[in-house]
């Protein structure tokens, strides 16, 4: 895959955020409209919600099979969220890299801090803030695949969650919906014209001064 003419290493765009923020619904928009993105399907040990699929939300996995996974070092990076883990598989993200393809992530944090230490030069990484906390309850609840102690613990962690916006190179606030996909649409697009994505730039001027 190439961007234009110029041959283009991918890029990692992750989105983080507290639990109801609209990760979920921005990241669906951006994948239907913007061909070039593919999702990361991550896998966990979490039990699938209903409505859920397998192979497209989550690889839904035991925790033997995850951390005979972690030893093999078929992680790209992993963690624990709300005592359940999480991981994203290395095979498919570097290989759709090396193609010029871009993935996206819904990860949080921790996954997020893993991927800059060791892949800091291919992570965009956006946090997307609800724009108040009524809202972010409100969602939790309309939400309503979880019971309601589980609202409240994502509730109580939203607040841990936010704490780490200040690590982040993006952060959106998502009073809209439409707007906000709008930002993260331009974030992708400004990024993937970095100079030190766009491998096939240095053939590109040499023919450009050959020919002259
Ligand atoms: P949920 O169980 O609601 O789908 O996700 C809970 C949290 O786990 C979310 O904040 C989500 O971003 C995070 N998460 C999902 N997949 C991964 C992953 O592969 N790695 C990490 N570090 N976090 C993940």
């Amino acid at each position: 895959m190439s961007f234009g003419e110029i041959k283009r290493r991918g890029l990692m765009l992750v989105l983080s955020s507290p639990s109801g923020a609209g990760k979920t619904t921005i990241s669906r928009q951006i994948l239907q409209s913007d061909t070039n993105t593919t999702m990361s399907v991550s896998c966990t040990t979490r039990k699938k919600r209903p409505g859920e699929v397998v192979g497209v939300d989550y690889h839904f996995t035991d925790e033997e099979e995850f951390k005979l996974m972690v030893n093999r070092g078929q992680f790209l990076e992993h963690a624990q969220v709300f005592s359940n883990w999480y991981g994203t598989p290395r095979e498919p993200v570097e290989m759709t890299l090396r193609m010029g393809g871009d993935v996206l992530f819904d990860i949080d944090w921790q996954g997020t801090q893993q991927l800059a230490e060791k892949a800091r030069e291919d992570l965009v990484s956006v946090f997307i803030l609800p724009p108040s906390a009524r809202e972010l309850e409100r969602r939790l609840i309309a939400r309503a695949q979880d019971d309601k102690s589980e609202i409240q613990r994502r509730m109580t962690k939203a607040s841990d969650e936010m704490s780490h916006w200040a690590e982040y190179d993006y952060v959106i606030i998502n009073r809209d919906i439409t707007e906000s996909v709008a930002r993260v649409r331009s974030i992708l697009e400004s990024e993937r014209l970095r100079r030190r994505r766009q491998e096939g730039l240095a053939d590109f001027v040499k023919e450009l001064q050959d020919n002259l």
